[in-house]
C-alpha cells in the first residue's frame, strides 16, 4: 500500500469507529505522528490528506520548519518538552499537547508573554500512573487545569494521554474512558471556557479506534502510517 492509501485506510477506520459509536466523524482528525520522518516523506503525507503533523524532538522538527516541510498541515508539538527547549517552540506551533507539569506550564506562559501571543495548549494526564511517563496525575489536573485557563498567554484546548502498552486489544479502553470523564469534567469545571475545550488527544496506531470509541477527538498514528521505526533513543 501506498503511504496515500494507508492514510486513506487510517481515516476510514476512524470514521468507523465513530459511527459504531454513535459519534460523528467529523469530529476526529487524525495527527500524523512523524518522528523520524523526513521532509519528503511528511510533504508526501501532507499531499496524500494529513491535516495535522505531530512532533516530538525539538530538533527534528526545527530542521523540518527550515525545510517548510510542514507546509499547507497544522503543526502540534506530542513529545515530551524539557523546558530549555520551550523558546524552540512556543509560537512556532499550533498546539503543545504535551504539558504535563506546573513548571512547563510557567515557562510556556512567559516565552508567549515575551512574544505577545496565545499558544494552544493540552494537559497531558498520567492516566496509567506509570513511573516513566510525564504529565499530572487525575487528582493534580483540575488545580492545573484552572491555572492553565488563568494564564493569559496560554489558551487551554482540552487533554492528552499517553496510556500504558497494553499486551491484549481492547486493554486500553478503560483508560480512554477515564480520560473522556476527566475532559467532562475539566469541560465543565472551566464552564467560561467550554468553547475553547475541545480537543482529547488519545490513541496511536495499536488502539486508535477504541480511542475514537471512548471520545477522542485527536488520534496520534505514525506506524500505521509510515511502517516500523527503527529503535531510538528518547529525546
Ligand atoms: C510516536 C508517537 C505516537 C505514534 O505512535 P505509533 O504507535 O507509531 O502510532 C503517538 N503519540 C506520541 C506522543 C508519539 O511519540
Amino acid at each position: 500500500m501506498t503511504l496515500e492509501e494507508k492514510i486513506a485506510q487510517v481515516k476510514e477506520n476512524i470514521a468507523r469507529a465513530a459511527r459504531e459509536a454513535g459519534r460523528d466523524p467529523a469530529e476526529i482528525t487524525l495527527v500524523a505522528a512523524t518522528k523520524v520522518q523526513t521532509s519528503d516523506t511528511i510533504r508526501q503525507a501532507i499531499a496524500g490528506g494529513v491535516t495535522i503533523c505531530g512532533e516530538n524532538r525539538v530538533q527534528e522538527m526545527t530542521a523540518h520548519l527550515d525545510d517548510d516541510a510542514y507546509a499547507g498541515a497544522a503543526l502540534h508539538f506530542i513529545g515530551h518538552l524539557q523546558t530549555n527547549k520551550v523558546r524552540q517552540v512556543v509560537g512556532r506551533v499550533d498546539l503543545i499537547e504535551s504539558v504535563g507539569s506546573e513548571h512547563l506550564l510557567d515557562a510556556i506562559e512567559a516565552q508567549a508573554a515575551k512574544l505577545d501571543l496565545v499558544q494552544d495548549i493540552l494537559l497531558e494526564v498520567n492516566i496509567g500512573g506509570e513511573e516513566s511517563k510525564s504529565g499530572v496525575t487525575p487528582e493534580e489536573l483540575p488545580a492545573l487545569a484552572e491555572k492553565a485557563a488563568s494564564c493569559p498567554h496560554v489558551r487551554l484546548r482540552g487533554l492528552m494521554a499517553i496510556p500504558p502498552v497494553q499486551a491484549q486489544p481492547g486493554g486500553n479502553r478503560p483508560f480512554f474512558a477515564k480520560m473522556y470523564q476527566l475532559y467532562v469534567d475539566i469541560r465543565t469545571k472551566l464552564a467560561h471556557n467550554e468553547a475553547d475545550i475541545n480537543c482529547l488527544s488519545m490513541g496511536m496506531s495499536g488502539d486508535y479506534e477504541d480511542a475514537v470509541r471512548e471520545g477522542a477527538t485527536l488520534v496520534r498514528v505514525g506506524t500505521a502510517l509510515f511502517g516500523p521505526r527503527p529503535p531510538m533513543k528518547q529525546g
